[in-house]
């Protein structure tokens, strides 16, 4: 059997694929096993932040598996404990606890502000408010953290102590937090999964002061904006808010499963001995790559990043059935009256990797992805937008 054939008949369909199978790639360029060529704008989901088989992410990551792959949690590593210091250093938090997904990411988030709340006011705050239209992973408690509805049905119960809010819309916010007593509002700056839609950034630095009013905390899921992809380090730095607890995972270890809750000084010491775990988190191989992708995530790349953003949006608008492009950074939707599946397929054939997000195109590629394959693979987007 082929590679189709055999997926088809071992792995349980959960997956839509696209027709193609691909079997290597350099940079922002994967070739399928025909031998075709495609230019990447998907990186992965985000994940291959600095592009595939980046010389130096490839050296730090080979080196180590030959030194130490893996040891667990009972034992210090060197990479993992660098890596912590990387973060804190980069962004100011305190502390950081490391997973291996953004659901798992999301999981510890939770876990520790429910113990923020249990350890200041006892059993009687454990609500976490999220927005509508979020997506905050695919176990049975970040399920139940994401605001669609289509995501709660089939796998009930889901845990109690989640409320839905709509996006920017305070009052809503406001009257929530005061309807029952919240331990958290958890959110996405940036909208991934439910179509790439900014919040407005007054919007959230209001609904940091209610949070601070009632000492409820404000947690930040960037497992996708986060690592370079809005053109600052994390979102929240661009918004201007300093949360209690930021997730991040997808594009931190650059190819690798990875992922982090950094705590600052109010929830540092929240989860003690023997309160979270994770026997493959902060896996020295993955904490190497992290490494080599944040050590070069410097203002030059943060500015690249900006300048090939302003680019799209400017190839982009007022391209025939194009009716906005939203986002920040290289994290790109586009609104269009064409179905975006068949963009995706369309750009496919072409030779061209895009994604959707719900309704919408999305763009995520490599934050280091070179003009001449930008303009190359715009053009080609644009023309199949248009036709
Ligand atoms: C992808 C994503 C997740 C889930 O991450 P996994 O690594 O697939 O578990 C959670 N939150 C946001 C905002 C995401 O984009």
């Amino acid at each position: 059997m082929n590679t189709k054939q055999l997926d088809s008949e071992y792995i349980v369909h959960t997956y839509g694929r696209a027709d193609v199978v691909f079997t290597k790639g350099k940079g922002s360029e994967l070739y399928d096993e025909t031998g075709k060529r495609y230019i990447d704008l998907g990186a992965g989901i985000a994940v291959n932040t600095l592009g595939i088989g980046d010389t130096e992410w490839l050296a730090a990551v080979t080196k180590q598996a030959g030194t130490l792959a893996h040891i667990s949690n009972l034992y210090y590593t060197q990479p993992c404990a660098q890596l912590a210091e990387m973060l804190c250093t980069r962004t100011g938090m305190k502390k950081v606890f490391f997973g291996n997904s953004g659901a798992e990411a999301n999981e510890g988030a939770i876990k520790a502000a429910r113990k923020y709340a249990h350890d200041k006011y006892g059993d009687t705050r454990s609500t976490i408010v999220t927005l509508h239209n979020s997506f905050h992973g695919r176990t049975i408690a970040t399920l139940a953290a994401t605001g669609q509805d289509t995501f709660h049905t089939h796998f009930g119960p889901f845990p109690k102590g989640f409320a839905y809010v709509p996006a920017n819309d305070l009052p809503a916010m406001v009257a929530q937090l005061d309807a029952v007593p919240c331990a958290a509002v958890m959110m996405e700056l940036i909208q991934g999964e439910g179509g790439v839609i900014a919040l407005d950034p007054a919007y959230v630095r209001a609904v940091e002061a209610e949070c601070r009013k009632r000492d409820v905390l404000l947690v930040i899921d960037e497992v996708q904006t986060g690592n370079g992809r809005t053109g600052e380090l994390y979102a929240y730095q661009i918004y201007g808010i300093h949360p209690d607890i930021v997730t991040t995972a997808k594009g931190l270890a650059g190819g690798l499963p990875l992922g982090v809750v950094m705590f600052n000084d109010r929830t540092e010491n929240v989860l003690g001995r023997g309160q979270h775990g994770s026997t493959f988190g902060g896996n020295p191989v993955c904490c190497a790559g992290a490494l080599s992708v944040l050590s070069r995530i410097d203002e030059n790349l943060l500015s690249d990043v900006r300048e090939k953003a302003a680019y799209i949006k400017t190839a982009l608008e007022g391209t025939p059935h194009v009716q906005a492009v939203t986002g920040l950074g290289l994290m790109i939707g586009i609104e269009t009256d064409k179905k975006a599946a068949d963009v995706v397929g369309e750009c496919l054939k072409r030779g061209v990797v895009v994604l959707t997000a719900h309704d919408r195109v999305r763009l995520l590629p490599a934050l280091n992805i070179p003009m001449n394959l930008l303009k190359e693979a715009v053009g080609i987007l644009k023309e199949v937008l248009a036709s």
